[in-house]
């Protein structure tokens, strides 16, 4: 199967690069000691996950459903995978099956520590119980991905905590990064230490969260993995990171079609794809997707707008220049669009959802999902 005979627009997920990030943290795994959970949140190809797990000890799942997919889909390819599973606030009616099907589960406040502990613990004896902990301290490039901005909702603060829920807990866990370096790593635990070191005498483990860009290239693996090592010595404490990013960061694309162009005082291009419902952190972040073979507006000799095929205005991709004129048919390729896009997709105005390409190994191409019409209307009615 040829590429070019795909029907776009598709997402193409390239197993052999995600092998690359994962024989990176593996790597880290190795030599660190620490364990590397996968974060559903930011890419969950199940498809994929028969590679994902022979390097990654399992998954961390932000509820019911995540906890399911990491059960039936992860945990089949291998027995002994962790499901650590976390949520903002569990609900009575999920607690039960949740309990059943993790090996971890984290509670965001005392309330809900004091609440479910119990009955966790009778449904599965073996499960292990973790709080998460405000650390107060981000260096989060935005507000909206910053888990300890001003009256976060996430984790709790020292002020909140109390040395009495430490009966209850076996581990505690931080996220505080995003997209960020192992600097920023550092200063968040200087002040988790300071702070909550105290409290770790009869713990198992500390989970420090996701947000690690370890795949990014520059990332300081070295120096994470002496932080991880000294921190293990110090304490002798488990040590667990849960990226999501960087799992699937740079591991193929999303392939879109020219439907359109013209001017109006510059020009247009129309794709059949969509930045609010196929790329949605383009305008959440807001951040500017590269485009292969293109480059910033003006600077080759034909500037283009990208936009989507929704009625939304904003639905935009950006401003990009090329060297040579952009035809109807014309196929546009958004670089590294396989983490935070399809698990967010929606089916807004009701364009045609990507399909789900892998580009294995061996070079042969699957598809792995087409959607179409009824994924639409099944969610309305
Ligand atoms: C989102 C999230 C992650 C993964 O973050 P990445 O930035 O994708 O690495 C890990 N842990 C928690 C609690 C999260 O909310």
């Amino acid at each position: 199967m040829d590429f070019n005979n795909i029907t776009t627009p598709f997402y193409i997920c390239e197993e052999a690069l995600l092998e690359n990030n994962l024989k990176l943290l593996d790597y880290v795994q190795e030599k660190s000691g620490a364990k590397i959970i996968l974060a559903l949140k930011g890419f969950a190809m199940y498809s994929t996950f028969d590679l994902v797990s022979s390097y990654l000890k399992g998954c961390t799942a932000s509820g019911l459903y995540e906890a399911r997919l990491a059960f039936d889909e992860f945990k089949k390819h291998k027995k002994e995978a962790e499901i650590h599973t976390y949520s903002p606030a569990f609900k009575p009616d999920e607690i039960q099956e949740i309990a059943k099907i993790s090996n971890h589960i984290v509670f965001n406040s005392p309330n809900q520590l004091l609440k479910y502990h119990k009955i966790v613990k009778k449904i599965n004896p073996n499960i292990e119980i973790s709080l998460r902990i405000n650390p107060e301290i981000s260096a989060s490039p935005k507000d909206i991905y910053n888990p300890c901005g001003i009256y976060s909702r996430l984790g709790t603060t020292l002020n909140n905590f109390d040395e009495e829920l430490l009966c209850h807990v076996d581990g505690l866990n931080f996220h505080a990064l995003c997209e960020q370096n192992v600097e920023v790593l550092q200063a968040v635990l200087f002040t988790f230490e300071k702070n909550f070191s105290p409290y770790f005498k009869n713990l198992k483990y500390i989970n420090f969260g996701g947000g690690h860009h370890i795949t990014k290239k520059g990332y300081d693996v070295e120096r994470l993995i002496n932080i991880i090592q000294v921190f293990r010595n110090k304490y002798n404490l488990d040590v667990y990171l849960e990226p999501g990013e960087a799992v699937a960061w740079q591991t193929g694309s999303l392939v879109s079609s020219v439907l359109d162009i013209f001017e109006n005082g510059m020009s247009i291009a129309i794709l059949d794809t969509s930045a609010e419902a196929h790329m949605p952190d383009t305008l959440a972040m807001p951040y500017r997707a590269d485009v292969k073979g293109s480059a910033k507006a003006g600077e080759k000799k034909y500037t283009y707008r990208l936009g989507g095929n929704t009625c939304l205005a904003g639905d935009i991709m950006g401003d990009y220049s090329f060297d040579e004129k952009l035809k109807v048919g014309k196929k546009i390729i958004f670089q590294d669009q396989i983490h935070y896009t399809f698990v967010k997709n929606t089916t807004f105005n009701g364009i045609k959802l990507p399909s789900l390409v892998i580009l294995k190994k061996d070079g042969s191409l699957k598809i792995v999902k087409e959607f179409g019409y009824e994924d639409y209307k099944q969610r309305l009615s």
